[in-house]
Order: structure tokens, then C-alpha cells, then sequence
């Protein structure tokens, strides 16, 4: 099979990009699952945006620094802000209808945030988003949807880069990755991907691919993020040799809802937003003397109080002042699921605790979501634009997927260069044979080794000493086995990608953002 455009992924940044592709040439959208399952439909609070008169582009930068504590990308900041409206504005023209009030869109606030400039749609924003995307693409001519298709491989051949056109793309990018040197002149070229759809392997030609999959959330023990979040793409472009970046920062949102589901159901940051206060056993209300802002505090720093506080009792949200109407007409998600698990918001204390999150690093792209692998492009949670730094600042991530997969719709365009290849295919297993019961026992210890070596809180001795070499372990066994399927390369991938962050994690020696040293 050949396309113009082949996106792996179908969240925010994926949708969002081949419905602006489609209108150049082919689009072949591939995903692991249904089109819906990704961590955008999970997304609850909303996406920052600089929308009201009285709040300026300088204050978000300036709050996106201070949340990822200054080791954000300026001016990948910087343009993201920027392209903040438009992006929302292109959104509302697809069809969704953001909550307003007298006309106007309303706006919440989250932590970090100096300014209410949180565009929402209920406690759902994530969900309605991907609805009206979902519908869209559907609509489309050009856009050929596969579903349950895993890619298993990006597709490579050797290629030179061209000493002209690389001297140019270093000029031109003012994001200022490191020049290319001579070695990468002589560079893969990215042609498809590799993928399993029900038994068999098929190969995706392609004149350019992008990698759109998501975060890492599934490598942790305690997560927020569904079943599809298992860092594949980090682990596929880091085969073909893409560079990765800041991938030891993982956020941990503080309040994921303290009861066994799975994944952990959050109570969105907005709940605070809206006066929810922290406290403890004691009904003390514990951020208050921590930091000045509270409750609001950056995601990092709330969740390491907690995780303090947990070493000596439960930790609660208490929203009890608000009237149930109020409630249930702000946070119906929420309430409704809370209700369920016979908790009433509106009357009872909500026990909570930090969960995996969000990935603030990862693929190495520049500001047109170039990675270092020519005619390979990704954007969204999976990549590292700089915007994040080392902890990313609430509701900044629907943002910057869709601000970056905008700039590279605009710049793509079909060239048609790609001939026929022959490639290997592994041999495809049984889902009961035994090497897939083996992955799935390996599944769960890595991301018990990750929850322990990798949390909240590190010891950069022990991720050497013990983690790395037993996630090793694990990546070679897995290795091993004489064929694959989806639980065999996710967990390969879950593997790879771990050892990436452990390995980047034991390098960085002082705390930062949310990578906290012991
Ligand atoms: C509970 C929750 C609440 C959140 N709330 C907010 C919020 O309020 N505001 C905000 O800004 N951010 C929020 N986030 C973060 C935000 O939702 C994500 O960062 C964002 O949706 C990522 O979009 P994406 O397009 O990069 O990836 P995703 O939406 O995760 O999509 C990834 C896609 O890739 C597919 N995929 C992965 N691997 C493969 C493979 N090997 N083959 C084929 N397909 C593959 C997946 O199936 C999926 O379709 C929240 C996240 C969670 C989990």
C-alpha cells in the first residue's frame, strides 16, 4: 500500500493534521485501536489560551517558563503562545462548541496559571474534541482509516541528506537543534511503517510519515493514561536512530482519584481551579504554607506534597462548599463516576493520589515537527518541542499538539519519490502462545520497576545499579523471542522506552521540574 501522508496515531495532533493534509493528497490514518482510544479522549480540563483582553501573551510564556522551571525551549514557547487562539478558533470552525457565557468563551484556571485562560466543554473537553475530529476525518475522501492496525516498525532506507539542503535547514531553524554534522548527512529517510493488522504484516509506503502516539503513562504502575499509552513511538524512532530529548521528565498529576481503576480516573486540576482545596486526615489544608499558590501550585510540586503527606494518612480534595447543582452542572463527568464509586462530591471528602501522567520530552523536532530522520515528522505528546521543559504547565499539551501539528500540515507537501522495497516481516505468534504469556508477565514488572525506580521521587544509585540492568534483562528476553505481535512489541517498546528514560534519568544529577533526586 502507498500514500502521500501516513499518520500512526489518531489523538488531537493526528486528527487534527490529516484533516488539513487531506486537502494536499492521501492521507492513511493507522492506530493501534478504535480511532476514539487515545489519551485526548481522556482530557478533561481544556487548553490554555491566550482568548481574554486582559491577559496577555507575555503572562503564559512567562507561567509555561515557570512551570517547566526554565528549561523550556523559549522560543518554542513562545510560538505556541502565539498560535494559542488560532488554534482554538479552528477548532470551534470543525465544530466544537467550547462552553461560553453571554456570548463569550468561558474560562477556567489551572495550576501555574497566573490568568483564567482555560477554553473547557464540561469536564469532557478531550472527548467532544476527538468526537467532532473522529467525525471529520470520517467525512473525508482522502482520508483512509485503518483501525486495529499496530505499527509494528518504521521503514527506513539510506539516503544522503544533501550537504546544500542541510546547510539550509540548519539556517532556517530557528529552534537551533545542533547543526547536522557529516555523519548524519549520510541519514535514513523515513518511507512507511511496518504494520500488524489481525495476522499478517503489511508494509505502508509513504512520501512522508508522522508519528502522532502519544505518551508513556503505561510504563508506571499508577496512571491516568489508557491501555494505548505505551510509548511506541519513542521506542520505534529511537530504533531508526531519531534523537530523543528531556524524556526523564514525567509529570505526575497530583489527584488521580484513590481508587482501584483502571486506568486511575482523574479529578481534573479545574476542580481546584474552582476552589477545591487539599487537606489531610487532620483537615489540614496542607499547600497552604508550601507555595504561593496554594493549591495551584505546579503539578511537580503539588504531588511531591502529597506524596509526603501519604507517608502518614490519606490525602483528600474537599469541594464540598459548592452546591450540588453547581457540581453537577460544572464537573458531570466527575460527579457522575464519583456517584457510581458511592462517593457524593458534594458531601464527602475525595481521597486522591499522584498518578503517571504526562511525558513533557521526548522525539527531538524542531518548530516544523522535523525530526532528524528525513521525511519523519511527529508532533504531540510523543515529541519534544522545548515547550514543556521540565514540567509542563496545565492544559499546555492539547495546545502545543495542536499549534505543532498545524505548522506541519502547513509545510508538507506530497513528493512521490518512494520506490516498491522488499522487507523482512518477523513471523507472527499466537496470542496464547507462550512468549505472549511472557510479555505479559513482563508488562506488569516493568511498570512495577518504573513506579518504583522512576516515581516521584528518585535514586539516581538505585536506577543505576538495580533498574537499569533489570529493564535490560527484561528488553533482551524480549528480544529473544523468535516472532511478535502486538502484546510482544508493546511490551518491547514499553521496554525500550524505559530504559531510555531510566538511562536519561540516572544522567540528570539535580532535581528539576518533575525529575526529583532523592
Ligand atoms: C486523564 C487525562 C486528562 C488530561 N487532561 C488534559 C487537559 O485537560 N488539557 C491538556 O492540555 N491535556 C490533557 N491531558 C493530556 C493530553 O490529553 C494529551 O497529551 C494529548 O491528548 C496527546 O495527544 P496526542 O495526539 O499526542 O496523542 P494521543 O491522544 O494519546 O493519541 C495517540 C494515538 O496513537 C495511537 N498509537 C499509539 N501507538 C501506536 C502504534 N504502535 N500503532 C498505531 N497506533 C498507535 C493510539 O492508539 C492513539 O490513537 C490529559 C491526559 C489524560 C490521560
Amino acid at each position: 500500500m502507498q500514500t502521500n501522508f501516513l499518520v500512526i496515531g489518531s489523538g488531537i495532533s493526528g486528527l487534527n493534521f490529516a484533516l488539513q493534509a487531506a486537502k494536499k493528497g492521501k492521507v492513511t490514518i493507522v492506530t493501534k485501536k478504535k480511532l476514539i482510544d487515545s489519551n485526548t479522549n481522556f482530557a478533561q480540563g481544556g487548553i490554555a489560551a491566550v482568548l481574554d483582553q486582559t491577559d496577555n501573551f507575555e503572562k503564559h510564556v512567562e507561567d509555561t517558563l515557570k512551570a517547566g522551571a526554565f528549561h523550556n525551549n523559549k522560543k518554542a514557547v513562545e510560538f505556541m503562545v502565539k498560535n494559542s487562539a488560532a488554534a482554538i478558533y479552528r477548532l470551534i470552525d470543525l465544530g466544537v462548541e467550547f462552553q461560553k457565557e453571554n456570548g463569550k468563551l468561558s474560562l477556567t484556571k489551572e495550576g501555574g496559571h497566573s490568568h483564567r485562560r482555560i477554553a473547557f466543554v464540561g469536564d469532557y473537553t478531550g472527548k467532544e474534541i476527538e468526537r467532532i475530529l473522529v467525525k471529520r476525518v470520517k467525512e473525508h475522501p482522502n482520508i483512509t482509516i485503518l483501525e486495529d492496525a499496530f505499527a509494528l516498525k518504521l521503514l527506513t532506507q539510506k539516503s544522503f541528506f544533501g550537504e546544500r539542503t542541510a546547510r539550509a535547514r540548519n539556517k532556517a531553524n530557528n529552534l537551533a537543534l545542533p547543526v547536522m554534522s557529516r555523519s548524519e548527512l549520510y541519514n535514513k529517510t523515513c518511507i512507511g511503517a511496518q504494520i500488524i493488522r489481525g495476522n499478517k504484516i503489511e508494509n505502508i509506503l509513504a512520501d512522508q510519515t508522522i508519528l502522532s502516539t502519544g505518551g508513556v503513562g503505561q510504563l508506571f504502575l499508577q496512571t491516568t493514561n489508557p491501555s494505548i499509552a505505551t510509548g511506541d513511538g519513542t521506542a520505534m524512532a529511537s530504533q531508526i536512530g531519531c534523537k530523543i530529548k528531556d524524556i526523564e521528565f514525567i509529570q505526575f498529576h497530583p489527584t488521580a482519584l484513590n481508587k482501584n481503576t483502571f486506568p486511575k480516573f482523574l479529578i481534573s486540576e479545574t476542580v481546584r481551579g474552582e476552589g477545591a482545596k487539599l487537606v489531610n486526615e487532620k483537615g489540614e489544608n496542607f499547600m497552604k504554607n508550601t507555595h504561593p499558590l496554594k493549591d495551584l501550585a505546579p503539578r511537580d510540586i503539588v504531588a511531591r506534597e502529597i506524596y509526603q503527606q501519604q507517608k502518614t494518612g490519606q490525602v483528600f480534595l474537599d469541594i464540598r462548599h459548592k452546591s450540588r447543582e453547581y457540581l453537577k452542572k460544572r464537573f458531570p463527568q466527575i460527579y457522575e463516576k464519583l456517584k457510581k464509586l458511592k462517593i457524593d462530591m458534594a458531601k464527602d471528602l475525595i481521597p486522591v493520589t499522584p498518578a503517571a501522567h504526562y511525558e513533557c520530552g521526548g522525539i527531538e523536532v524542531d518548530l516544523n515537527g522535523q525530526t532528524n530522520v528525513k521525511n519523519l515528522f511527529a508532533f504531540g505528546e510523543v515529541t519534544c518541542t522545548g515547550v514543556h521543559g521540565a514540567n509542563r504547565l496545565a492544559s499546555n499539551s492539547l495546545l502545543e499538539a495542536l499549534v505543532f501539528s498545524n505548522q506541519v500540515a502547513k509545510n508538507l507537501t506530497p513528493n512521490q519519490k518512494i520506490k516498491q522495497t522488499e522487507f523482512d516481516a518477523p513471523k507472527i505468534l499466537r496470542k496464547n502462545s507462550k512468549e505472549t504469556l511472557l510479555a505479559e508477565k513482563l508488562k506488569q514488572e516493568i511498570k512495577n520497576i518504573m513506579w518504583e525506580y522512576a516515581g516521584i521521587i528518585r535514586n539516581l544509585k538505585r536506577i543505576k545499579k538495580e533498574a537499569i540492568p533489570k529493564m535490560e534483562h527484561i528488553a533482551k528476553e524480549l528480544k529473544k523471542m523468535n516472532g511478535t505481535n502486538q502484546e510482544i512489541a508493546e511490551t518491547s517498546n514499553m521496554a525500550i522506552t524505559s530504559i531510555l528514560i531510566l538511562k536519561a534519568a540516572y544522567k540528570r544529577k539535580k532535581s528539576i521540574g518533575c525529575h526529583f533526586v532523592e
